[in-house]
Order: structure tokens, then sequence, then C-alpha cells
């Protein structure tokens, strides 16, 4: 057990460091009580998951998400804040659209890496749009491919008026 401790001090963070550079669009004028917490739906709009997996590892015990008061929902009934990763398939953009009009006002869009925002590496492919943005109106890009966990979190700290 030491051994591992001193092989993962030395080792240090093994992802890299985030050079997030957000593109808000309208992060003032926030309701209170998102300061304090936030409810996360996401939705894979047709990623190759690198981004979800970003996502995830968000939630381990090394960049624990959860201790600033951001969880993830599984009803969007519950959900402060639509998180989307990925270009946005056609059928899946239905989806995300469906989704966005069943959560409760105030609502947010993050969209998540360089598919999301504009349709990054599959830009032009045929099955897909470019970005989430032709269906949803969104507040906050982050982008990356993939974002980093870091970035991730930056950037959901930017909407609840925090600073990491
Ligand atoms: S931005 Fe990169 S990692 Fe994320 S879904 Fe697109 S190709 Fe995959």
């Amino acid at each position: 057990m030491l051994r591992l401790l001193l092989q993962t001090i030395k080792m240090g963070r093994l992802t890299e460091k985030g050079k997030v550079r957000l593109v808000p669009r309208r992060s003032s004028g926030l309701p209170k009580s998102f300061r304090q917490s936030l409810q996360i739906r996401h939705l894979d709009c047709g990623s190759c998951n690198g981004c979800d997996w970003e996502l995830t590892a968000t939630i381990n015990s090394l960049y624990d998400l959860q201790h600033y008061g951001i969880d993830f929902v599984a009803s969007p009934r519950h959900a402060d804040l639509l998180m989307c990763t990925g270009t946005g398939t056609a059928q899946l953009l239905n989806a995300a659209h469906k989704t966005y009009e069943a959560m409760a006002r105030p609502k947010w869009v993050m969209a998540v890496g360089d598919c999301a925002i504009d349709g990054g590496f599959f830009k032009g492919a045929y099955a897909s749009k470019e970005g989430i943005g032709e269906v949803l109106p969104v507040d906050i890009k982050v982008p990356g491919c993939p974002p980093t966990p870091d970035d991730l979190i930056k950037a959901l700290l930017e909407i609840m008026g925090k600073n990491k």
C-alpha cells in the first residue's frame, strides 16, 4: 500500500492539464440557487465516447465533482443544466430537443467538446449535424477533443459563479 502511495505521488496526475477556453453566452443573471448546487442531465448526442470518459472522470475520487455540490441526475425534470457531447446526429438531436423541453426553467445548455460545438472531427459527415447549437440554445461551450476533467469542472464552477 505504501509503495503504491509513493508511486502515485511520484507520478502525479496522468491526465493532461486543462487548457480551457470557455465561451460563455449568458453567465450573468444566474439565480442564487444555482450557486449552491447544480444538477446535470448528460446526453450523448453521437460522440465517439472520448468526451464521455472525461466526463465520467470528474466524479472519481481524484476530481470529486460532487464535493462542489454538482451531480448528475437521470431525469430532465430534476436538471438545471443539459450537458451534451457529440456532433448531434439527426436522431439524437431530436432526443436532445425533447429533453430540453422537459426541463424546468431556468435551464442551461452546455456543449462539451469540439463535436458538440461545431461538429468537430465529424464536420460534414452525412449522419452528423454541425453541433448541438442547431437545435439547442447553447449557453456555454467547452472546447477540446476531448476537454479534460479540469476543463469541465472549471466550466461548471464558472456557471455557478465560483472560481476553481
Ligand atoms: S470532441 Fe473529440 S473526444 Fe469528444 S466526441 Fe468529438 S471526437 Fe470524440
